[in-house]
C-alpha cells in the first residue's frame, strides 16, 4: 500500500495503490455503480478472423450490462511462463488465470442478486453449494478455503467437447442439480463471493477437450497476445483494460473493505464533517497514467485541482483528494462538485463527475 500525503496544504491529497496479487483468491476488492461514469473502450490490437461454421457460440455468463452494472476485471493469462498477459497485451490477468472474471459493483448488488446464467445449452455435470461468501483478505482466509477454491458453482457439459465451469456463486443460490439439462440463459444461481475470491464476481473457465480456452481468442489461437483470434462469444465483448469502477464522497479516508461493502456512496453529508473527500476507484492503471482530481465549492471556487502521475501499474486503484474542515477554512453549505479524469498520453481513458450536498 502506498500513501502519498500532502497534509500541510489545505487540500489533502492521498492515493492508495493496491498492488496486484497472484491468485484468484487475491483479487482486489472491486465494486462499482458505473452510473455517470464514462469508461472508454480501448482499441483492440488483434484481428478477429472469421469463425468456423461449427464454432461454438457462448453468451456472457452473467445477466447484466457490461460497462453499466458489471465489468470484466480479469482475463485469461496468455503467457506460458511465470509472467502474465491478457489477450489485448494488457495486465488485467495474473499468472495461471484460466478464465474470465465478470465483476459486480459491491456487496449490496450481490445481496440484491445478479444471476449467473448458462452460456449455452448443456447438461449439468457437477455442482457445489454451501461455501460461505467471504471476501479473501489474507493468507489465513486463503488457507481456510483450500479445496473449495471455486466456491459454489458447477461444471456444465455444453456438448461437442466443450465444458464450462462457473465459480464463486452466492451461498445457497445454486439452482441446478447434476444431470439436469439447461438452456442457454438458464439461471444457474447468483453471483457471489465464495471460494478464492476477494470481490463479488463469477469466474468462468471454458474447456475444449479438457483444455482451458481463452474465450476471446478461441482454441486454435497461438499463445501470447496480439494474435489472430476466433472468439467463442456469440457477440463481441468490449476489451476495456482500464476503466472506472466507482466514485463517491466520504467524510473520512475510505478503506477498501468499506468500499467493497458499498459504503461511501453518500449524496448528502453533514456540514460539520471533519473533511470532504472525493474518491475514485479505477482498474488497469499503468505507470505514467495521469489522474486529474478537481473539487469545486458551492460558489464555484476551485478548491482542489491536482494531477497525479501513477507510479506503478495496478489492477485496481483507489485515489482521493479533499478538503479538511477547519475554523480557519470551514466547509461551506451547499452542493459541492467533483470531477475526475484518467489520462494516458493525450487520451482520456475514463472520467466521472459527482456531487454531494453539505448541510
Ligand atoms: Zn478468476
Amino acid at each position: 500500500m502506498i500513501l502519498l500525503s500532502k497534509k500541510h496544504i489545505s487540500a489533502i491529497f492521498l492515493a492508495l495503490g493496491l498492488t496486484s496479487l497472484s491468485s484468484c483468491a487475491k483479487h482486489i476488492a472491486v465494486n462499482a455503480p458505473l452510473i455517470e461514469a464514462n469508461t472508454i473502450a480501448q482499441n483492440l490490437v488483434s484481428t478477429v478472423v472469421a469463425q468456423k461454421p461449427n464454432s461454438p457460440q457462448f453468451g456472457q455468463p452473467i445477466d447484466c450490462t457490461l460497462g453499466k452494472d458489471c465489468f470484466i476485471l480479469l482475463y485469461f493469462d496468455r503467457d506460458p511462463g511465470p509472467a502474465a498477459v491478457d489477450f489485448g497485451c494488457g495486465r488485467q490477468t495474473y499468472d495461471g488465470h484460466d478464465g474470465t472474471d465478470f465483476g459486480i459493483p459491491d456487496a449490496k448488488a450481490m445481496a440484491k442478486g445478479v444471476p449467473v446464467i448458462a452460456s449455452a445449452a448443456g447438461k449439468v455435470l457437477r455442482v457445489r453449494d454451501g461455501v460461505v461468501d467471504r471476501r479473501l483478505q489474507n493468507d489465513t482466509d486463503k488457507a481456510n478455503i483450500q479445496g473449495t477454491e471455486c466456491g459454489n458453482g458447477m461444471v456444465i457439459d455444453h456438448g461437442g467437447g466443450w465444458e464450462a465451469q462457473y465459480c464463486h456463486l452466492r451461498q445457497g443460490s445454486v439452482a441446478v442439480k447434476p444431470g439436469a439439462p439447461v438452456a442457454k440463459g438458464t439461471v444457474l444461481g447468483m453471483v457471489g463471493n465464495s471460494g478464492m475470491a476477494s470481490f463479488p464476481h463469477v469466474h468462468v473457465t471454458f474447456r475444449y477437450l479438457g483444455k482451458a480456452v481463452d474465450p476471446f481468442v478461441g482454441p486454435d489461437a497461438k499463445l501470447g497476445c496480439n494474435v489472430a483470434r476466433q472468439p467463442i462469444w456469440d457477440k463481441p465483448l468490449d476489451y476495456i483494460s482500464t476503466g472506472l469502477i466507482r466514485a463517491g464522497f466520504a467524510s473520512k479516508p475510505p478503506d477498501m473493505n468499506a468500499i467493497w461493502q458499498g459504503q461511501f456512496a453518500e449524496t448528502k453529508l453533514p456540514l460539520n464533517s471533519p473533511a470532504l473527500l472525493f474518491w475514485v476507484q479505477s482498474y488497469g492503471v499503468l505507470k505514467g497514467d495521469r489522474e486529474q482530481y478537481q473539487l469545486f465549492a458551492p460558489n464555484g471556487e476551485t478548491i482542489v485541482n491536482n494531477t497525479n502521475e501513477i507510479k506503478a501499474p495496478s489492477r485496481t486503484w483507489l485515489g482521493y483528494i479533499g478538503k479538511r474542515n477547519s475554523t480557519n477554512s470551514p466547509l461551506t453549505p451547499g452542493v459541492w462538485r467533483a470531477q475526475y479524469r484518467l489520462m494516458r498520453g493525450d487520451r482520456v481513458l475514463a472520467q466521472v463527475k459527482r456531487e454531494v450536498e453539505l448541510r
